[in-house]
């Protein structure tokens, strides 16, 4: 670690906004109402609040990016700080194409500053909302199984500790420990990510019988740069999606199309009929097959960013597990059976998600291993929590580690056996928060108070 300060630290960046005195997240079902909301338009700004209020003793101090994590990741009654200030391109090296963004930055902002300069992330996953050190924070992910999560891209960063201070990580323990941290390290206010040369896609959409998705799933990851696939309960087929980067033109959907599929058929719709489901459940098997029969098969061309994301309009609450990537097919057998036995409700499909190995991050969910990662959401509205701990209770059984910003239930006293460097981790935490400045009851309940 070293301890200098960085040229940009004096920079302001983003446009004014007004004040909030309560937060919540996108879902909607988290909120908190903290002492104080933080916007500094400056890295000298962020650091001298963060000094006084931990030397005030203000109340955890936690920082939300876009707010798009489920459950009390974020929450504090302390001093909560958005970094939507600190947002822009930084710095750009091209000849070992490391880019320099500040943390706030959201990843659509992301995307268009490195189209500017002829670059692009590697992967990226299905919504482009996040802010960049928000989405590292968590191990947020796309698919493909030769590439890692999104903080496998990230090469350093500036990070604000509890006593103010500004340290440029980029190596050894608290690099490992500073890319998926959950905020429990201090404020990220830059990250310098690995870009690659932009690319454009050649993406896929088709219907295949679940059961011969499953059967296939190792030739399908092995053959495609990105493979996924959705299922829906009470339904045998899975909705597949392959992404291979391709020199062909650009062959996007017009503005008609577009609108028609992403707004109306993939939002507007969909909310309509989860809302009828969540209204009539005995309905949901019925209605799960409609949408599974709806689901447009498309052949496109794109930039790679711009196949990547989605928009995501309709609410729900989600758990996400990695798994073993050769447990994917038992684990979704499982859940489909174990919602069947247990007549839980489910008008959400399964996400299915492949990602390579990481030796990266002490807290990566892929640590170490080809890793599936599952997803299981719940409408809006509908009782999510039973249906939910079924899923932690397979997953669990097939060695699962939980996505860290989607519910999962589990506590430091769970997690720490799943995590071979757990201890390095916070013997790096203790170092940089040795007070527990950044520790809300999320945090201590899944890392453990400051020993
Ligand atoms: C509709 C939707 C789609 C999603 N799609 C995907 C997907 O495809 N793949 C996937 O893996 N996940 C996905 N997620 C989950 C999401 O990517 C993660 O929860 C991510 O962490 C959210 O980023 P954010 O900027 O909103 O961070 P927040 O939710 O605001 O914060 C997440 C964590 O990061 C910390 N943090 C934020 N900024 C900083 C900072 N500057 N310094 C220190 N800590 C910080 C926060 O304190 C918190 O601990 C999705 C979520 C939603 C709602």
């Amino acid at each position: 670690m070293t301890n200098k300060k960085p040229a940009w630290l004096s920079q302001r960046s983003g446009p004014a906004a007004g004040d909030i005195s309560t937060w919540s997240n996108w879902t909607g079902d988290q909120t908190c109402s903290p002492r104080r909301i933080e916007r500094p338009r400056t890295v000298d700004e962020l650091s001298s609040l963060v000094a006084a209020a931990s030397a005030a003793g203000e109340g955890p101090i936690r920082v939300v990016g876009a707010g798009h994590s489920f459950g009390d990741i974020v929450g504090t009654p302390g001093v909560l700080i958005s970094l939507d200030h600190l947002a822009g391109l930084l710095a750009y090296d091209e000849v070992s194409g490391h880019a320099t963004v500040a943390a706030g930055t959201r990843l659509f902002q992301l995307n268009g500053l490195l189209d500017e300069v002829g670059r692009a992330m590697a992967n990226l996953g299905d919504i482009n909302v996040q802010s960049v050190a928000g989405a590292m924070s968590t191990a947020t992910h796309g698919t493909g199984a030769r590439l890692g999560n999104l903080a496998t891209q990230v090469v350093s960063l500036d990070l604000v500790t509890a006593d103010g201070s500004v340290r440029t990580i980029d190596d050894g323990d608290e690099l490992m420990a500073a890319r998926v941290s959950l905020g429990a390290l201090g404020v990220i206010c830059a990250v310098t990510l690995q870009t690659v040369p932009s690319f454009r896609l050649h993406a896929v959409d088709e219907r295949r019988p679940l059961e011969e998705t499953l059967l296939r799933l190792d030739e399908f990851t092995d053959v495609n740069e990105h493979f996924e696939f959705w299922a829906f309960p009470h339904t045998n087929q899975a909705l597949c999606r392959t992404n291979n980067r391709t020199d062909d033109p650009a062959r996007v959907r017009g503005k008609v199309a577009s609108f028609v599929t992403e707004t109306v058929l993939e939002n507007k719709v969909l909310d309509l009929v989860s809302q009828a489901g969540r209204r009539f459940p005995s309905q949901i098997p019925r209605l799960n097959r409609l949408v599974t029969r709806a689901f447009s098969e498309t052949d496109r061309v794109d930039v790679g960013h711009q196949i990547f994301s989605s928009v995501r309009d309709v609410k729900f609450t989600e758990s996400e597990w990695a798994v073993p990537a050769d447990a994917a097919p038992s684990m979704v057998r499982e859940l489909f059976s174990v919602i069947d036995k247990r007549g839980f409700d489910v008008n959400f499909p399964l996400e299915v998600r492949f990602v390579a190995p990481d030796t990266e991050s002490f807290l990566s969910p892929s640590w170490g291993r080809d890793t599936s990662y599952i997803a299981a959401h719940m409408y809006r509205g509908m009782e999510w929590e039973p249906y939910l701990r079924a899923v932690r209770e397979v997953a669990l059984a097939h060695d699962g580690r939980p996505h860290w910003g989607k519910r999962h239930f589990l506590t430091a006293a769970e997690l720490a056996p799943k995590y071979p460097e757990w201890e390095r981790f916070q013997g790096v935490r203790r170092t940089f928060d040795p007070n527990g400045a950044f520790t809300n009851d999320h945090v201590g309940r899944v890392l453990g108070g400051i020993a």
